[in-house]
């Protein structure tokens, strides 16, 4: 277990060090911003929504290893998918990192399973995918884990 452990903490570090898809995306037409004030995490998040597929996804802001890796990790699972597609990730994700058992193949995104041990950093990983629902329904309002 502690190998695989590792391994997960690697693609963790890979992902902060070198977040995907960072930046602005010029033709978004779903964004919203999400804000962690336990840690400080600040992200936004912009997609390009075409006929229910989620084509583009990118994010922009600042926060801790956690917050940027699982921004990175999830914008990676997202392209492609349908929003119904999106919506059953994000109950997976957040059965995972509440150490829940869940039935979803979260593919990559089963290398933050680890935080279901550290409470304060369940809000981190998940920042960016309550920050995606609130794309997803076009809400205007800033999100808080909060
Ligand atoms: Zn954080």
């Amino acid at each position: 277990m502690s190998d695989l452990r590792d391994l997960y903490q690697e693609v963790i570090f890979d992902h902060n060090r070198h977040p995907r898809n960072f930046g602005p995306l010029t033709d978004a037409n779903r964004h919203a911003d999400g804000f962690n004030p336990l840690c400080g995490d600040r992200l936004t998040l912009n997609l390009r929504v075409k006929d229910g597929v989620i084509q583009d996804a990118r994010f922009e802001g600042s926060g801790c290893a956690i917050s940027t890796a699982s921004a990175s990790l999830m914008t990676e699972a997202l392209k492609g998918k349908t929003e119904a597609e999106a919506a059953v990730l994000f109950d997976g994700f957040h059965h995972m990192v509440m150490g829940e058992p869940t039935t979803v193949d979260l593919g990559k995104l089963a290398v933050l399973a680890g935080v279901s041990e550290f409470p304060a950093r369940v809000k981190c990983a998940s920042l960016a995918w309550h920050t995606l629902n609130a794309a997803l329904k076009n809400e205007a309002d800033p999100v808080s884990t909060e």
